[in-house]
């Protein structure tokens, strides 16, 4: 047996009966981290933690007294601040940042018996869909195309290390955050699960924070039960963060019960937009057909202000960052240059501390928050957010998910699309509106493209019913029957 190929599920369950132990299971996972280097999948690597854990987790499994993740080796994205371990937001300006204290998602894998591996790679303060803003240099995806062209491919973002780590099998999950697309849109471009549940599901205490009102942690596995099986241990009520939401947490993957019949599942048709690849367009219509097939009934919906959520979005995560962001002035946290004056100093810090992408979002982000613009710009931002929010309300009246594709494209090639910030954005055109509302959802691998690269579908439920995306998910990821081609 080779311990790599089990999944998260099949490793508790051979660690529960003392077919394997976590020091061995860590210790291959290690020794992948190692083999992968290349894919600069973590910033900072925490080997010999997680052998001292793994001792613990199977010493408490010898006493009958393992939480739920007793040692499980597993990966956190390196925006979730870490106790006494470097904490970066992958910018300079917090290269050399050590946190005293511990989010409170990453306290809660831990104190399920986790076995923490790293801190993976990410774009500069989450800002990104390929993870090439990284100040600790790009990720690679374990993918590549079918063509023999050996091209490096991103592996989307901003929680492109995550995803990667989880791809390339360096961890058996991993956490993510998704402001406006970051859990879905990589896992859609490396063949795995991801899930941004609903807004003030997890906590957001502890993580770094880009845009706050937007901001959501959540979670990247191989299979829809391994997420279900980790969001469920990363959510539940924080009192540290104001915008948690004190409601119960289901046991997601009991929910997973494969019956969708009866179910409606809407398909909004301002989806369809132009220039979609074919690849996309076909799956969107297979996933539909293997809902039917299982007994779910289609209904056409509209969400007619979708074609506002990119621009609305442009200007609320900038507005929101661009405030958020003012903390880095070189007194407080990480790198201060040397000036003496310090006018002087606070401007060096962050013209050295800030990467381009960083810079730009700060600058749109004063600039639509600055007198006279801020009617203009910013509330009338707000004010679309809220019709966006609207148009779900309405459309869930009439179905209980939707399904939508979840990236416009696959993964491409590195450096591709960096001349034109807007074609990076439009990345997210699937992804963000849910983000707008607040709203669940989740990318589930359905198929190959013509160059043979993951396609996600993207599963839309109402706030606080994850339980309908898990078995929604699940069905899907039954018919789809992805078998990951990439590093077995
Ligand atoms: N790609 C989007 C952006 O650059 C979303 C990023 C995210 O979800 N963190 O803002």
């Amino acid at each position: 047996m080779n311990i790599a190929d089990l999944t998260l599920e099949e490793t508790r369950n051979a660690l529960k009966k003392k077919e394997i132990s976590s020091l061995e299971l860590t210790q291959e996972y290690i020794g992948r981290m190692e083999t992968y280097k290349h894919l600069n999948a973590f910033i900072t690597e925490t080997p010999e933690l997680a052998v001292e854990q793994a001792k613990i987790a199977d010493h408490n499994i010898a006493n009958d007294n393992a939480g739920k993740l007793e040692g499980i080796p597993l990966a956190v994205k390196d925006l979730f601040c870490t106790k006494n371990i470097r904490t970066t937001a992958a910018s300079k300006i917090l290269g050399n940042f050590i946190p005293t204290y511990e989010s409170t998602v990453s306290q809660k894998l831990l104190e399920s018996g986790a076995v923490m591996l790293g801190k993976t790679n990410l774009d500069e303060f989450a800002m990104g869909s390929a993870n090439t803003t990284s100040g600790f240099g790009n990720v690679i995806s374990p993918w590549k195309k079918n063509d023999g062209s050996n091209q490096e491919l991103v592996p989307g973002g901003s929680s492109g290390g995550s995803a990667a780590a989880v791809a390339a099998k360096l961890c058996l999950g991993a956490t993510g955050t998704d402001t406006g697309g970051s859990i879905r849109q990589p896992a859609s471009f490396c063949g795995i699960v991801g899930i941004k549940p609903t807004y003030g599901r997890c906590s957001r205490w502890g993580i770094v924070a880009f845009s706050s009102s937007l901001d959501q942690a959540g979670v990247f596995a191989e299979n829809v039960k391994d997420a279900a099986i980790l969001l469920e241990a990363s959510s539940g009520y924080d009192p540290k963060d104001s915008t948690s939401v004190n409601v119960p947490v289901p046991d997601f993957a009991a929910a997973m019960t494969g019956d969708v019949r009866g179910m409606k599942i809407g398909i909004p048709k301002e989806y369809r937009v132009d220039n979609m690849p074919s690849d996309i367009e076909n799956l969107w219509q297979q996933g539909i057909d293997w809902l039917k097939d299982a007994g779910a009934e289609i209904v056409d919906v509209s969400l007619p202000h979708t074609k506002y959520a990119l621009p609305a979005y442009y200007i609320i995560a900038p507005a929101e960052a661009s405030s958020n962001l003012a903390r880095y002035d070189g007194v407080r946290y990480g790198l201060r240059a040397d000036e003496d004056a310090l006018l002087d100093m606070y401007e060096k810090t962050r013209a050295e501390g800030f990467g381009d992408e960083v810079k730009r979002r700060i600058m749109i982000g004063t600039y639509v928050l600055s007198a006279g613009y801020y009617d203009a710009y910013y509330i009338k931002a707000q004010q679309v957010r809220r019709l966006i929010r609207q148009d779900f309300m309405t459309a869930f009246e009439k179905c209980d998910a939707l399904l939508t594709p979840a990236t416009p494209s696959a993964a491409f090639a590195i450096g591709e699309n960096e001349d034109d910030p807007i074609k990076m954005y439009l990345n997210d055109v699937f992804t963000v509106s849910l983000n707008l509302a607040g709203l669940p959802g989740m990318s589930v691998p359905a198929g190959l493209d013509e160059n043979g690269l993951p396609l996600g579908l993207q599963i839309i439920g109402k706030a606080w019913d994850e339980e309908t995306i898990f078995k929604v998910g699940g069905v899907l990821e039954n018919a789809a029957d992805f078998t990951k081609k990439a590093y077995k």
